[in-house]
């Protein structure tokens, strides 16, 4: 089959690789319908994360189960199944727990690579789930979607504890950020306040529910949130973006009692704990237990209560997945889909 592999910092190809076997008899194999280019996937293609070889890419992933290994039992051939970045068998402690990115038998995705045409997923039952028919066409976007990027955003609204009549900031305007506007709105916050200077992105805001936007980073745009909150600060802060000075901002935008959701994956983030013991603010975050969320997740997409699917603002095939990231590198994408 053809799959991309990252080479070296910049050189992403798609090469042809081994096609996918079942290995144990809790894997399922799927035929990819569509994936596509995580902002994670950035960083060891910016050289900011370290290339070990020639590594399989792609975490993302929605498609049809071609084959399944004896154990499995909840889904079979010929479903259209959604999973997360995570492999999780759904039934230890952990993931009872609704932690399933923990699972005690959590496998990477990301390791095996479903920027390609066909996957091994392991855990199958507990990893996947199936849509009751198999969807039109213009919902498989959606659906990949949740599969990372709008399960990330959900998770980073219910960990800066969005509800109903809440303030909520949103730092970043990436898919996760963007997506995380989308879930505050669903959760029925009442004020939505995206940090963003790209047109683009604050229309997409704007269209998931931003109420306002905020150009300004760092302390300056932290001085103006606090200006639109009564000098209190908001409730609900999602960081979805993983540097030091995200994190800065968002703990510095959010009010005494409330919450920050990170969800950006943390790269050399240290918290100064006397700021982080005098903040008050509640932290929780990390890596988001998406399988929790797809159930729930997969009946909005269904019934088009949401449409998650629009950050992807560009579509190739497969074989242009060198560009498919460039594009992505140099912000003319917010999140490239490839069709395998
Ligand atoms: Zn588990």
């Amino acid at each position: 089959m053809r799959g991309a592999v990252l080479h070296a910092p910049g050189d992403v190809r798609l090469d042809t690789r081994d096609d996918p076997r079942i290995e144990h008899p809790t894997d399922a194999i799927i035929r990819l319908a569509a994936t596509c280019v995580c902002g994670s996937d950035l960083w060891p293609y910016r050289g900011i994360e370290a290339v070990d070889g020639p590594v399989p890419m792609g975490h993302e992933y929605v498609g049809v189960i071609e084959e399944v290994g004896a154990e499995v039992t909840t889904v079979k051939p010929g479903q259209f199944v959604i999973g997360s970045f995570f492999a999780s068998d759904n039934t230890c402690e952990i993931c009872r727990a609704g932690y399933q990115s923990r699972c005690v038998h959590a496998e990477l995705i990301g390791a095996i690579g479903t920027q390609a045409e066909y996957a091994r997923i392991p855990l199958a039952d507990g990893t996947l789930v199936a849509t009751p028919a198999m969807p039109d066409d213009k919902l498989v976007p959606s659906l990949l979607a949740a599969s990372d990027v709008l399960g990330t955003g959900w998770f980073g609204a219910i960990a800066a504890d969005v509800a109903p009549g809440k303030t909520v900031a949103v730092v970043g305007d990436g898919a996760v950020g963007l997506l995380g506007v989308l879930a505050a709105r669903e959760l029925g916050a009442e004020r939505i306040i995206a940090f963003s200077r790209h047109q683009s992105r604050q229309q997409l805001a704007r269209a998931f529910g931003a109420t306002d936007i905020v150009t300004e980073r760092g302390d300056e745009g932290v001085a103006i949130i606090k200006d639109l909150t009564g000098g209190f600060g908001a409730q609900s802060v999602i960081e979805a973006v993983g540097t030091q000075e995200s994190m800065m901002q968002a703990i510095r935008s959010t009010r005494p009692g409330g919450h920050v959701g990170y969800v950006g994956v943390s790269h050399d983030v240290t918290l100064p704990g006397d700021e982080l013991f005098f903040s008050a603010v509640h932290l929780h975050g990390g890596p988001a237990p998406v399988r929790r969320f797809l159930p729930d997740l997969i009946d909005r997409i269904l019934t088009e209560a949401i449409d998650p699917g629009s950050v992807f603002d560009l579509t190739l095939p497969l074989n242009q997945v060198a560009e498919g990231y460039k594009a992505m590198d140099e912000r003319r994408a917010i999140k490239t889909l490839l069709q395998p």
